[in-house]
């Protein structure tokens, strides 16, 4: 059976080392003895090396991840972050391909991949984005869509151990509109099959797949009790401690 994982995406917040100290220190203490369930946080970089002593402190077993990577490993690159700095400062995980990356500053598939190929090669293990926006869910391209993002971000990449995928209909993002749980289900088991195809059933039964997008305390238990669906990603409700949590707990089978 594949373990339930739940992360938290807390994007650009919390704003200041204090806020992110109480909103860790809480989510730290509330998870204590929770080993059901792999949890990770994922705060904005100049936060991490915070959150990384943090949580050795405290001994958790919570895991910390970035949000984004580049493709080099170091050199002129003003203002870029390699997966060689994220793993020194503690990481575990990468995000990329998030939908605010691929639309709001312009991340291809092919720009994507690189970073997966490139994150994946320092040994960090990747959580990769896919989903489909409201015009393309409406135009019923939701799988040409998937198809498309999951070949693509894939490409080359010849083992997908370390990898994660995470379905995130892009309508859905910090809208408050969750996907049905059925709709998550079904595009689960279509990624999930697009991955057997690329590799092999082994692969695709072993693959977790996230669902972000809205999770909140209230539906989480329905949404992660789909068959298909091995944890969220959770943003909006991953800021508040009281929300995290019941989320994360809904992963215990
Ligand atoms: C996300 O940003 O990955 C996300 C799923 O956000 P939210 O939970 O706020 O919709």
């Amino acid at each position: 059976m594949r373990k339930k994982f739940v992360a938290g995406n807390w994007k650009m917040n919390p704003t200041t080392a204090n806020d992110v100290v109480r909103l860790a220190t809480e989510v730290i203490v509330g998870l204590k003895d929770e080993s059901r369930v792999t949890v990770a946080v994922c705060p904005p970089f100049p936060y991490l090396g915070l959150l990384d002593t943090l949580l050795k402190q405290h001994q958790s077993s919570i895991l910390l991840g970035a949000q984004n990577c580049y493709v080099e490993k170091d050199g002129a690159f003003t203002g870029e972050i390699s997966p060689a700095m994220l793993l020194d400062a503690g990481c575990k995980y990468v995000i990329l391909g998030h939908s605010e990356r691929r639309h709001k500053m312009g991340e291809s598939d092919g720009f994507i991949n690189q970073k997966v190929k490139a994150a994946l090669a320092a040994g960090l293990e990747v959580i990769l984005c896919v989903g489909e926006t409201l015009r393309e869910r409406e135009g019923n391209q939701t799988d040409a869509v998937l198809d498309r993002q999951v070949t693509q971000g894939l490409a080359d990449v010849k083992d997908i151990a370390k990898l994660v995928i995470a379905y995130e209909p892009v309508w859905a993002i910090g809208t408050g509109k969750n996907a049905t749980p059925q709709q998550a289900q079904d595009a689960h088991a279509f990624i999930r099959q697009r991955v057997g195809k690329l590799y092999s059933d082994a692969v695709a039964q072993a693959l977790l797949i996230q669902y972000g997008g809205s999770v909140k305390p209230d539906n989480a238990a329905t949404l992660l009790g789909q068959p298909d669906v091995d944890g969220a990603l959770v943003g909006g409700a991953a800021l508040k401690a009281d929300q995290f949590l019941p989320i994360v707990r809904a992963g215990v089978h």
